[in-house]
Parts: C-alpha cells; structure tokens; sequence
C-alpha cells in the first residue's frame, strides 16, 4: 500500500476517533455542552420551596451554584449565582432535605484534571489502539503486502480496479539461482536481465536497450515461477508477482485498471521486476469472433500499451510465464515487449539428479542413498514432481517411524508418485491376481526380449489408488533423445505383453489393458502422422500437436480419406506389436507360467529375480538373447 493511502486512511481514523471523544463528552458530561439551563436565584428558591431540587453544589470563589432539580420526573442541571452572605440558604436547604455540598474550586488544576481525563487520555488509548491494529495488520499479512486489501486500519481504503499483485521486497526475496537446480540455459539467459536490474546506468551509458521483457516457457512444474523469483533474489530488487487470471475481472475496465496500478506501483519501486504468472489467461490471441471477450482484450490492449509506455532506464522489467505460448497474441510476442523466450524444460537425468540433490538436502538422509537410481527411473518428470517425491519419501519415513528417510522410502514414493497409493480397499480374488500376475509378467518377458537398455526394475501386483491393479516398471539405463522406428515397435510390443499373456493363457481378453492399449496407440499415431515413419503415407505432416507442453495430443490435418488411411496405418502397427508379443510369449510361455505363478505368490519382485528366473537355463526355453547381455 503507498504512504498516501495509509496517511488518508490515517486521517480518517483519527477524525472518527476524535468525534467520538467530543461526542461522548458532551453526553456524559453536560456541564461543559450547555445543557445546563441558568437560572435566577429566586427561580432557584422557588424551587427549593418545591422540593424539586435534589442537590446543590457551591462554588466558594463565585458563588455559583449548581444544581440539579427534578422537573416532572427526569432531572435537569442548573446553575445560578448566590447572594453572598444569604445565612437562610443553608437551613433552608436543610429543611427540604437537599443533599449539600461545596469546593474551593483550583481553576487551572481543575481544568487540567477534566482536559485530561475526558480528552488526552480516550485519544490516546484510542491511537494506540490504532497503531496496535495496524502493526497487526502487516504482521497477519507477512512479508509479502497485498496492497489491495490496504493494510491501513482494519482493511479500510483498497478501492476497485486496485492491482492485487504481490509485492516482495528485494532483501526479503530469498531465492536464487542456487535453489533452482538444472535449467542452466535458462539461468544463463537470465543472468543479463539480473546484470540490469543491478546496474542499469551501465547499459543507459552505451545506449543498449535491455529486454523490457522476458517470457519463460515450459511444461508445468518445471521450475519457472522458482526461476522468475530468483531472478529477483539474485538482483536484490522488488518483486511483483501476479497471476494472470487475477487480471481477469468480471467487469468491464477493471482489469485495465489493475495493470495501470501495477506498472505505476512498479515505476517507484524501480528498479524491480514485475511477474505475470499463466500469462495465457490474458495474453490470449485477440479474435474477432463475436463472442470474445471484451473484458480480456481491454486488459491485454492494457498490458500491451504499459509495456510500450514505462521508462526502463530505471530498470523495470516484465517476466512472465506459461505453458501454452502458442496461445498467446503475437501483439505481445513482438519486440520491445516479450521479444525473449526462455525455455524451461523437463529436467534431463543430470537435472534431475541435481533437482533430487537439492530437496534432499532439506531432510534428513541416511547415509549412502543412491539417487542416481531414483533419477533414472523417473523419465520425464518435472521439478515438482522430484521435489513431490523426496516430500512423500520424507513423510513415509515418519509414519514408519524412523529418524531418517532410506533408499525404500524414495523408491516406493516414485511408485507413489506415478502410479498412486497402495490401495488397501481392492481385495482381488485369487482368480483376478492370476491373471493380472500372467498380464505383467507378459509385459515383463516382452520387455526382457525386446529392449535390452532397458531393464525390468520391478514387477508387482499391488493395486494402486490411480486404479492400476498392478505394473511393470522399466528403468532407461542411458537417457535418449533420439527415438528411431524400431524403438517405438520394440515399446508398442512391450506394451501388447499384457494383453498378449492374458489371451494366450486364458484364452480371453480383460479391461485390464486399456492403459496399455491407450499408450501403444499414441506412439503408433505419432509413428504416422508426425515422424512419417510409414512408406505408405511418406514424410508428411498429418496432425499437429495441441499443445507442446501439456500434451493433448494432436489433431490431424489432413483429407478425410488420408485420415482413413492414417488409421489404417495405426492399427496395423500397433497389431503388428501385438503379433510379435504373442510370439514371443508362445516361445516363453514356460517362463511365463513359472514367474506368473512365483509373482501371484510374492506380489512383488524385484528387476533382479525377474531376470535370475527368466535367464536360468532348465532345458524348456530357448535361451533368451540378452542373456547374454545382462
Ligand atoms: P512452474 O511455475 O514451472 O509450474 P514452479 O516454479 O512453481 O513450477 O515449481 C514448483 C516447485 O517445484 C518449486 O517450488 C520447486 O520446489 C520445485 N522445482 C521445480 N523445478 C525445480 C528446479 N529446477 N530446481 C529445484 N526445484 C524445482
Ligand atoms: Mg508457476
Ligand atoms: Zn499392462
């Protein structure tokens, strides 16, 4: 909140405050209000004749009286002048049994004494009152002031339209480019936009104009608000965060009206750095179809006139972050506004080892735990989810009652991480554990014969709460970035393993496979429509991926008869998976068998009994190939 507001909202307290006083002065005490009525001494008399006075108060200096009569029922102070020397009044007094009293009134001291009573002091615990409110106020709020709410008294002031960003000053932003492990391109980027905000009089004098703004893209979780925050730690100045859906408002004007406040707040603070979080909510490409939202592109033709309009050679500048760039208007792509992109990544092994590295170093560890494993076995996962898994791995520790989190710990909470709790509700009967037993164990033989750099860890038929009633977990030993054909047929035919036991053994299909079916699906579609991949179609395009980083898929964009084509394409690669996965089971249907059953048995085992009974020679099988590998 700026001083202003706090002064007028001050000002207003303080009027209420000292209205309040007089008012309530003039209540309970009506000697100094004029509701005293003045009356003739003989008036008084009179009264005193008609016992309607109650009791008399003389001042000895003035001779005044003040007194209070009854007049038909309620009571009424007067005063009066005595006659000096009047001997009768006492008696007379007495006689209608008036109460008596009189003072040698200290004019000063008494004035002083009645100042302070009724005035000073009310005021003054009333402003310490204030003052109490107000520091409790900004405590409640923390470090971060929302200067919406007005951390005034009692959330007074904070009108419409007023921006609701965050403001962290620049020494109360600990975060740094240290908390933030990987992503080093990123940071590298980064690091000039930290080189401004600490001198921008070093580019003023050469006449660089540095980046007004910085877009951060990437998949959720990947570490982007973090990165945004850092930038601010690592140059010590304030930082505004916003999101971009506190724009949106449900009036007309108001979200304008709340960039004008941020980039004005933004402008005395500067140098600082203003973040809009999901700017996708705002940013959103202008249609011109009838039902667009007038509210939106009011703000957005607000964001962009505030990023054309403020000063940057006091060092203001604009990051902001999404997952959908594609999404957003190419008015505010262009440069002088968000001209840089910087991409934010899913962490590859290394990054994830150091991500894992970086949580693990907030909780307590026992010696000797290989992280390296855990990096491995979690292709594709965001920074969140790493930082979620040593989380779940530290609080697993605890409800175990242990002082420090073993190597069990973090590998059940990858599992937990991927593939839910373990779901204690679902009883299977033993029928159905057969069968989900014969199901991955097809994946686990499949996997064993096709994919050699990429083992089996573990086998189990827990069921878990995301509703899979068991899994097989493969671990890449080597990270790829190149997938060639073969590799995507080889994990097409892992993946037919399931339902390829089931049928061969029981002779019928399941629901259990769906998951499966789903997947090897995707990969086939993509097979065909953007790595053209099949003689047939060639190298063309035929879809178009929704969305980049949030999957979604993609949607084809080709002739309705190519589109028939395509799925022609779909289903005979991922049939032809499933070819080679019944083969090859037919070829192990021993092994099959023996592990299926050992696994029903045990519920879980692990990469290395899966391979010690799948590579024992007992003279049934053909002596599988990477036997020799292994
Ligand atoms: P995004 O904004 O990209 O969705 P966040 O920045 O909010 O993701 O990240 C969420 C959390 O994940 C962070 O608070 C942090 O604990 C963890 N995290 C993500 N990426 C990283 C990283 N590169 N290094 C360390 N922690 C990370
Ligand atoms: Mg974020
Ligand atoms: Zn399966």
């Amino acid at each position: 909140m700026d001083n202003k507001k706090q002064r007028q909202t001050m000002i207003l307290y303080l009027i209420i405050a000292i209205a309040l006083v007089f008012g309530l002065n003039s209540y309970f005490n009506p000697v100094s209000y004029n509701q005293v009525t003045e009356v003739s001494y003989s008036q008084f008399l009179d009264m005193v004749d008609d016992n309607e006075v109650t009791k008399v108060d003389l001042d000895t200096s003035t001779n005044e009286i003040t007194f209070i009569a009854d007049d038909n029922g309620s009571s009424k102070t007067y005063t009066t002048t005595a006659f000096p020397n009047d001997d009768n009044l006492v008696s007379r007094l007495s006689e209608h049994n008036v109460d008596m009293s009189a003072h040698i009134p200290n004019e000063n001291e008494n004035l002083l004494y009645y100042m302070l009573l009724s005035y000073v002091l009310p005021l003054v615990i009333i402003f310490f009152i204030g003052w109490w409110l107000n520091r409790r106020m900004r405590k409640a709020m923390g470090d971060t002031m929302d200067f919406s709410s007005g951390s005034g008294f009692g959330g007074m002031g904070g009108g419409l339209g007023k921006s609701s960003a965050k403001e962290v000053k620049g020494e109360e932003v600990h975060t740094t480019f240290k908390d933030v492990a990987g992503q080093d391109e990123a940071k590298e980027s980064l690091q000039e936009i930290v080189n401004f905000l600490q001198h921008p009089e070093k580019y003023n004098e050469i006449g660089a104009r540095c980046p007004r703004g910085a877009l951060l893209v990437g998949p959720p979780g990947t570490g982007k608000t973090l990165l945004a925050r850092a930038v601010a730690g690592e140059a010590g100045v304030t930082f505004f965060q916003i999101s971009g859906s506190e724009f949106v408002e449900m009036f007309v004007g108001r979200g304008a009206a709340k960039v004008r406040d941020l980039f004005k707040e933004a402008n005395k603070k500067a140098p600082c750095i203003v973040f809009i979080d999901e700017i996708d909510a705002v940013g959103k490409r202008r249609d011109t179809s009838i039902n667009s939202n007038d509210e939106r592109e009011q703000t957005l033709n607000q964001l962009l006139s505030e990023m054309d309009g403020f000063d940057n050679h006091k060092g203001i500048v604009v990051l902001a972050a999404t997952n959908r760039p594609e999404t957003l208007d190419p008015a505010l792509l262009r440069p002088g506004r968000f001209d840089r992109r910087i991409p934010v990544e899913l962490p590859d092994l290394a990054g994830r080892k150091a991500i894992l590295q970086l949580h693990a170093n907030d909780v307590k560890m026992e010696p000797g735990i290989d992280l390296d494993v855990i990096a491995r076995s979690t292709p594709g996962a965001s920074g969140a989810d790493l930082a979620n898994i040593i989380n779940e791995a530290a609080l697993r520790a605890v409800r175990y009652g242990r002082k420090r989190v073993s190597q069990e710990d973090i590998q059940e909470s990858v599992e937990v991480v991927i593939a839910g709790e373990k779901r204690k509700s679902t009883v299977l009967s033993e029928h159905e554990k057969q069968v989900v037993s014969y199901h991955e164990v097809g994946h686990a033989i499949v996997a064993a014969t096709q994919r050699s750099d990429a083992p089996v860890q573990k086998i189990t038929i827990v069921p878990r709460t995301s509703g899979a009633l068991g899994y097989t977990m493969q671990v890449d030993e080597n990270e790829h970035f190149l997938s060639t054909k073969k590799d995507m047929e080889e994990q097409i035919a892992v993946l037919c393993g399931g339902r390829a036991a089931e049928e061969l053994i029981f002779g019928e299909a399941t629901n259990g496979a769906s998951n499966d079916i789903e997947k090897a699906t995707q990969i086939a579609r993509a097979m065909v429509t953007q790595y053209g991949m099949t003689e047939e179609l060639g190298m063309v395009a035929l879809g178009q991926q929704r969305n980049r980083y949030l999957g979604g898929g993609s949607e084809l964009t080709c002739s309705e008869g190519t589109a028939e084509k395509v799925d022609e394409m779909v289903q005979k690669i991922v049939e032809q998976g499933h070819k080679t996965a019944l083969a090859t089971l037919q070829d192990h249907r021993f092994k099959l068998h023996e592990i299926a059953r050992y696994l029903q048995k045990k519920e879980t085992i692990t990469g290395e009994e899966f391979m010690a009974m799948f590579t024992r020679d007992d003279g049934f099988a053909p002596r599988p190939k990477p036997a020799e590998q292994a």
